[in-house]
């Protein structure tokens, strides 16, 4: 039995009939190294156009107590949806599961890039294709059923610029038609429910892109329980294959989603 401590969370991982034979789990993560793709929140987080609200660290108590130990608390308050978080099932499916109910084996797994940067970062408006999935497994392979994918569209480097990664750095409802970030085409997220695909996640503010009106993406993936980390942090760093995903998020009871610590 091993015991892991991961942002605050306690997770057991139970090995029936482990032998010394075997590789620990310890010994095959020594081999790799660990990326860690948040970012940090703070004043600076970005979050959607049209919250009234965004990160907020009040300070509780700090400096040297009267009886001489020095002591610092914070409180913090912010909407669900900002910054590197996690869209749960219930955030656009009126019956699916909010993000305390999703399983930490839906939240861990093998990973693949599919690298749209260069076609992203000439239209801003870019919907990611079949195609450009379907070129990833001519030359890495087909992508197995519960593989999480990761798309990188190279707006990270723009994070957290709004004007650049939104295409406006207007606030309020005025910002929305304003919005110009690339995004998963909706016949792509078919694609993603029918091969079973566990999890997606992008560098871009959210898996629809900038100028959607209904959210379709959103709406096909949610309604088939796959969850989406959005504002990805560091996805240059992943490569195109043999990664592993660890993604928990805060596990708010009932929440539509949440700030998330994800690391691969
Ligand atoms: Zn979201």
């Amino acid at each position: 039995m091993k015991l892991i401590i991961a942002a605050g969370v306690i997770i057991l991982l139970l090995c029936n009939g482990c032998t010394n034979k075997e590789q620990s789990l310890s010994e095959t993560l020594s081999k790799g190294k660990w990326i860690d793709l948040s970012y940090d929140l703070s004043s600076q987080t970005l979050y959607w156009p049209n919250n009234p609200t965004g990160f907020k660290l009040d300070t509780t108590a700090i400096g040297v107590t009267p009886a001489g130990f020095y002591y610092s608390t914070y409180a913090f308050s912010a909407p669900e949806h900002g910054g590197t978080h996690l869209d749960a099932p219930s955030h656009f499916a009126e019956h699916g599961i909010s993000v305390d109910k999703l399983s930490l084996d839906q939240l861990t797994g093998d990973a693949i890039v599919v690298d749209v940067s260069d076609k992203a970062l000439k239209n801003r408006d870019y919907l990611i294709s079949v195609d450009d999935i379907t070129n990833w497994e001519k030359e890495n392979g087909d992508i197995t059923p519960n593989t999480i994918i990761l798309f990188k569209t190279g707006y990270g480097k723009f994070y957290p610029d709004a004007e650049k990664y939104f295409g406006t750095a207007q606030k309020g409802a005025a910002a929305i038609p304003l919005l110009h970030f690339p995004g998963i085409d909706s016949t792509t997220a078919a694609w993603i429910v029918q091969h079973k695909i566990k999890a997606v996640g992008i560098d871009t503010p959210s898996i629809d892109f900038g100028q959607s009106k209904n959210f379709k993406t959103h709406q096909i993936l949610m309604g088939a329980s796959i969850p989406a980390f959005e504002n990805v942090a560091n996805i240059t760093e992943v490569p195109a294959k043999g990664t592993y995903i660890i993604a928990l998020p805060m596990k708010i009871k009932n929440g539509s989603g949440g700030p998330l610590r994800l690391i691969a």
